[in-house]
């Protein structure tokens, strides 16, 4: 079955088999937030479509054998002028928005390194940030400036594109498209208008590392060198595969490639590259200026994570998305009736029906409907959990919605249990009267065929 697995592949522009390059263990990398904010709901989309690549890839290889790696961007000019702006270290900056970001995807279903390592054994999950591997990214550089792939000037270190004969090879752009869209503007220390930044001398007061490259003062890496660094140390010189968003195919990823590929000399960095599709907003790019742009914390303090997942979800990862309210409305009348019909059942094996079109490179809207066909309550659960959804029990859901609504269970008790006196006594207007008590807190009851009464908290 693992080797079933196909995905679209960005290089090759065709969908290819996942074969993993070490038999033992399957390597993933992807790029991950740059925490120097909130995190918008566009954002959200490549962590849960990377999430279950991770969840399918741990199902189909088994938890031990797969290692994935999200870094965290924690050093770049917005950070470090955020961080200026309040008389904070970059760290104390990102500490915090860290911190925020880990509770709002945990709420997401999306799988955080201490919920899949196991001490003792090599890590499932790692993430990696930037400020942590400066030694890495210091080393490879020294590397590309031995080996003639790089130079210094003027107290930078600038990748030589044209020392790399396939450089574009990911995202196709012919060379004189790419020199065009460089040209404005181009640094007079540059050789060529494509040559790249990896190093870049510290202003006054910005965060500094010592220079690789025999510089003299301090400096701090250019962007795209810390994601060849860290999937370096984690996952080694070449590894299966390499996700992100279809904007950082160019320059991003055509970077790490150069970087990585050039300093190795090997024939790619990744087999696989993937790149979802962009979020946009009821019709709109999202945007400040707009006015459209949605935190992942506003829509998280609206709906149920679970639900933000399936809204995403019913999308294929590499379509376009629009964000709508009707959508997330839809994804949570379908998790009301999906939890009403699981119950309190235990997951039974995985269903072919739903495994296969994930198989398909992540065909989620299929897999859906094909959940949405499943009868028997063990295989619902199943069949919805190999897309990291329908994770808990119906009652341990309606308590967590009671939880939520702040009303108070105790209460509710008391009322449904008068109400029971009442219409034991026939006394229909104190029933009634009960009844718009509990209506009034938001609790709507429903008086059970076997003689019980059960209630539940009104979305
Ligand atoms: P950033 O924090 O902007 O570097 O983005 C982090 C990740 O979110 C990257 O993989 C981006 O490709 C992705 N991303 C940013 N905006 C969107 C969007 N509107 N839709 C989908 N993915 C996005
Ligand atoms: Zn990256």
């Amino acid at each position: 079955m693992a080797s079933l697995l196909r995905l679209y592949n960005t290089l090759s522009r065709a969908k290819e088999p996942l074969r993993p390059i070490d038999s033992g263990r399957v390597r993933m990398y992807a790029c991950g937030p740059t925490v120097y904010d909130a995190a918008h709901i566009g954002n959200a989309r490549p962590l849960i479509v990377f999430d279950l690549l991770f969840r399918l890839l741990r199902h189909l290889y088994g938890a031990d054998a797969v290692t994935y790696a999200r870094n965290v961007t924690d050093v770049d000019d917005k950070i470090n002028a955020r961080a200026a702006e309040r008389g904070i270290t970059i760290r104390e900056l990102t500490d915090g928005t860290l911190a925020q970001f880990h509770d709002d995807i945990r709420r997401l279903g999306i799988l955080l390194p201490d919920d899949v390592n196991v001490p003792g054994r090599p890590p499932a999950m790692i993430e990696p940030r930037a400020t942590d591997h400066i030694v890495e990214m210091t080393a490879l550089i020294d590397r590309l400036v031995a080996a003639g792939h790089a130079y210094v000037a003027e107290d930078h270190v600038l990748f030589d594109v044209p020392s790399m004969p396939d450089y574009g090879a990911l995202s196709r752009r012919p060379l004189d498209e790419m020199e065009a869209g460089a040209r404005v503007d181009v640094a007079p220390y540059k050789r060529s208008p494509l040559d790249f930044v990896l190093w870049k001398p510290s202003k006054p007061g910005e965060p500094s590392w010592p220079s690789p490259g025999g510089i003299g003062v301090a400096g701090r890496p250019g962007w795209h060198i810390e994601c060849s660094a860290m999937a370096w140390k984690h996952l080694g010189e070449t590894f299966d595969i390499h996700a992100g968003g279809i904007d950082l195919v160019f320059p991003h990823h055509e970077n790490e490639v150069a970087q990585t590929r050039c300093c190795f000399g090997t024939p790619v960095m990744a087999n696989l590259w993937l790149h979802n599709g962009f979020l946009q907003v009821e019709g709109e790019k999202m945007s400040k200026s707009l006015g459209n742009f949605v935190t992942l914390r506003e829509v998280l303090a609206d709906w149920p994570g679970e639900v933000v997942r399936l809204a995403m979800l019913r999308t294929h990862y590499r379509q376009p998305i629009d964000w709508t309210l009707r959508g997330l409305e839809e994804a949570s009348r379908t998790l009301d009736r999906w939890y009403e019909a699981a119950g309190d059942a235990e997951p039974g094996p995985a269903p072919d029906s739903v495994l296969e079109p994930l198989l398909d490179d992540l065909n989620t809207p299929a897999a859906l409907g094909e959940v949405h066909r499943l009868a028997d309550p063990a295989s619902l659960k199943a069949g919805a959990g190999l897309l990291g959804l329908l994770g808990q029990t119906k009652s341990a859901r309606a308590q967590a919605a009671v939880a939520a609504s702040g009303v108070d269970a105790a209460e509710v008790e008391r009322l449904i249990a008068e109400r029971k006196d009442a219409r034991t006594r026939k006394d229909w207007a104190e029933s009634d009267r009960i009844r718009g008590a509990l209506t009034a807190l938001g609790v709507t009851v429903k008086d059970n065929k076997d003689g019980t009464t059960s209630w539940t908290v009104n979305p």
